[in-house]
């Protein structure tokens, strides 16, 4: 979507409004609801090519809300059920038996374990890197893909997209980011020279802890068409309401995150230097070891951080005490969430927290978690 003042695209803001919206109409609604179809009527002939004809190959609602996320990726955005399905899809898709395929060893576990037992017929030779490197050379000799996730869920560790991606192309691989924790208006790996971009939306894009969806988006024509092909065909298609739900909710995107990240911050200067915390990482801090490098290629920062008490019973006993903060394993979503993460298998000792702001007053949560730690 251009401005048509001027030549400047819109702001972050304008376009989770705006985007995939339809022209406005007298006396249509501004986002029209979900369409809920198995067959489309073909109008009594055989199918005209451009239209709908059945709800596994093509939906309006699905299409309106790819477009909104397209725009903000800067690519074609294929919509899918979750952001595993985003995963898989893309990875069946691209990898061929005997492969090598670079993958974060410290980000979403779920990832490695698909690989690992979903994929085990591939036989891959699977070469996982922890995110902020060493990135060794030779890292992408040999390689039809790499998959990076930035920052990482849960380390927060980030990596530089724009260096990989070059050193990767070099080598003849294809690069795919996982922008799950970063959003399409957090970070645009397809700018920075990634060839796939693939996210959970089921975290801040939608950000309401009410619905799972993901998807990918591409540059290339071609790769957008195998990848819609896939979906049609195996079938794991996203439904028609929460595509609309999520579309309803990625207009206040921008105030989301730029509230989630306000009390990111607060929180994070509440934290640092208190006794029972240590290990705190967040790419917004200006002492974090990422920081510099999260600075040159994001757009803005999260609600998500990191720390670690001393074991499993503080962290309970800390969710206990806080009267604003729940425990749940999922983030980005406008409550604020902490997630033991040792107890979902993560390499990541027993008192490892992922807290996820939320969007409740800053002063409220501050006064809450310092309470509740005390
Ligand atoms: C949650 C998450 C996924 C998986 O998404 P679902 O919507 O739960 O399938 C993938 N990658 C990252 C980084 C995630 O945080």
């Amino acid at each position: 979507m251009t401005n048509p003042a001027g030549t400047d695209p819109f702001g972050d803001g304008t376009r989770c409004v705006q985007g995939g919206h339809p022209d406005p109409v007298a006396g249509n609604p501004l986002l029209p609801g979900p369409v809920f179809a198995a067959p489309y009527h073909l109008g009594g002939s055989d199918r005209a090519t451009d239209t709908d004809f059945y709800g596994r190959a093509g939906n309006p609602t699905w299409r309106a809300l790819e477009s909104a996320i397209g725009e903000l990726d800067g690519g074609h955005c294929v919509l899918l059920p979750s952001g595993m399905a985003a995963i898989s899809t893309l990875l069946r898709a691209v990898l061929r038996p005997g492969d090598a395929l670079v993958l974060p060893s410290d980000g979403y576990y779920a990832t490695r374990q698909f690989v690992r037992d979903e994929l085990a017929e591939l036989a891959l030779d699977v070469r996982e890197v922890p995110t902020p490197g060493p990135w060794p050379d030779g890292a992408f000799d040999g390689v039809r893909l790499v998959l990076l996730e930035t920052p990482s869920n849960p380390g927060m560790d980030v990596c530089d997209i724009a260096a990989l991606a070059e050193r990767a192309h070099a080598a003849g691989a294809r690069v795919a980011v996982d922008n799950t924790t970063a959003t399409p208006i957090g970070q645009r790996p397809l700018q920075l020279g990634a060839d796939a971009v693939l996210a959970s939306d089921t975290k801040a894009l939608t950000g309401h802890s009410d619905v799972l969806l993901g998807h990918v988006s591409v540059h290339d024509d071609a790769f957008a068409e195998r990848l819609l092909r896939a979906r049609t065909l195996s079938g794991a298609i996203p439904g028609p309401f929460e595509s609309w739900l999520a579309h309803r909710s990625m207009g206040t995107l921008d105030l989301r995150l730029a509230r989630q990240a306000e009390n990111a911050a607060a929180l994070v200067d509440a934290l640092r230097g208190h006794p029972a915390v240590s290990g705190l990482r967040w790419p917004g801090l200006p002492e974090d070891p990422s920081h510099e490098r999260a600075r040159r290629q994001m757009r803005r920062w999260g609600g998500v951080f990191r720390f670690e008490l001393a074991d499993a019973g503080s962290v309970e006993e800390f969710v206990r005490r806080s009267r604003l903060v729940v425990g749940a394993t999922s983030f980005g979503g406008m409550h604020s969430t902490v997630d033991r993460r040792a107890q979902w298998g993560d390499p990541v000792p027993e008192g490892f927290v992922r807290f996820s702001a939320g969007c409740e007053d800053s002063a409220d949560l501050v006064a809450d978690v310092l309470n509740a730690l005390d």
